[in-house]
């Protein structure tokens, strides 16, 4: 029984190659109500992707043929709105970086409880659905000189032509549904990432910084990103 039936049906494609914990979590799906394909290495899984549609992705990093981070940058390439959870034994910051700059939504480091993949699930589903519906309502923004095409991600600045990662998009979504608010590293971490502020804040940083250099006139002296002290981020356009 699926403890939240909106999602249910859901279609989720799992890639994993330890047999024995890909079997468990494809019947624990199931009985949750998501319908589960199962890749059992990367080229499976980007066949399967291509052929198929699917809601969103539980990938693991180490694989055979292709390895998760090189599928994740595939996938993006063709659907840069799929949703994709990794999955990794590895802990080192730098990973979980790395992976969610190539534009991993979410993370999970192995062995984890069942619990907790379903709350990341829902999670992962509910913020693409916040993020659908946003961008129905309002699929492209103005600011300055710039225009930010929130559907495929693709955006003017100036003369400059930038492509967003979902993640990117997501946090200047955020910002721009909260315009004139100071929205806290904390708020956006939970929002956009689901994760642990404590640990994580450098991650918003980053993505700020990022967001500065594509749309600022002058990213040292920010007039759309700035920055509350002690309180975290607000988007202003005033114009
Ligand atoms: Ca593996």
């Amino acid at each position: 029984m699926s403890s939240d039936s909106k999602f249910s049906g859901s279609k989720i494609l799992l890639v994993e190659d330890e047999e024995t914990l890909a079997s468990g979590l494809e019947y624990n799906l199931t009985e949750e109500g998501y319908a589960v394909t199962w890749a059992e290495d990367g080229k499976k899984a980007l066949e399967l992707f291509q052929a198929q549609g699917f809601d969103m992705i539980i990938l693991d990093i180490m694989l055979p043929y292709i390895g998760g981070f090189e599928l994740a940058r595939k996938i993006r390439e063709e659907s840069p709105h799929m949703p994709i959870l990794m999955l990794t034994a590895r802990t080192k910051v730098k990973d979980r970086v790395k992976g969610l700059e190539i534009g991993a939504d979410d993370y999970l480091t192995k062995p984890f409880h069942l619990e907790e993949l379903l709350a990341r699930i829902r999670v992962i589903l509910r913020r693409k659905q916040w993020y659908q519906s946003s961008s129905e309502t309002v699929p492209v923004y103005c600011f300055g000189n710039n225009e930010v095409n929130f559907k495929n991600l693709s955006c003017r600045a100036g003369k400059k032509q930038i492509r967003l990662t979902y993640q990117e998009a997501m946090v200047l979504k955020y910002l721009i549904d909260h315009k004139g608010k100071i929205v806290s590293r904390k708020e956006l971490l939970e929002k956009v990432w689901d994760m642990s502020p404590e640990v994580e804040t450098r991650t918003v940083d980053n993505f700020i910084m990022r967001l500065r250099k594509y749309f600022e006139p002058d990213s040292s002296d920010p007039v759309y990103f700035k920055s509350i002290r002690g309180a975290g981020y607000m988007f202003v356009n005033n114009y």
